[in-house]
């Protein structure tokens, strides 16, 4: 069965380009534009994995991340954190927060899809 991935961007080129370059992968793609909604999704669809990037508005994806987190049902979600910040110390504040990893933009299409794959396949591991 193919995994299940949330995107959440709420810029559309952002996530029109994630989507483009994922789907051929075979997953099941999921959207959502903002911290709510990717909430609101998540806990109904429970995705395999979470793409979030990091400058929302208003729940920023710190604090998206910090809820997730929380929830014992998505704690050991992998949560891939997408920003175009790439300032010292931000990937160890996203990391704090409960990132499990760290993706500049703009986004390396090439890059993308091993990430994600190696992100599930140390999520799987760690399950068994
Ligand atoms: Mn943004």
């Amino acid at each position: 069965m193919a995994e299940t991935i949330l995107i959440t961007e709420d810029n559309q080129r952002n996530m029109k380009l994630m989507e483009a370059v994922l789907r051929p992968h075979g997953y099941n793609i999921l959207k959502a534009a903002n911290g709510e909604e990717a909430l609101e999704v998540a806990v109904r669809e429970k995705p395999a994995l979470i793409l979030l990037d990091m400058e929302l508005p208003k729940l920023s994806g710190i604090e998206v991340t910090r809820r997730f987190k929380q929830m014992p049902d998505f704690a050991h979600i992998p949560i891939v954190a997408v920003t175009a910040y790439a300032m010292k110390g931000d990937k160890e504040k996203f990391i704090e927060a409960g990132c499990d990893t760290y993706l500049a933009k703009p986004i390396n299409t090439r890059e993308l899809p091993g990430v994600v794959a190696e992100m599930l396949a140390r999520q799987k591991r760690n399950s068994v």
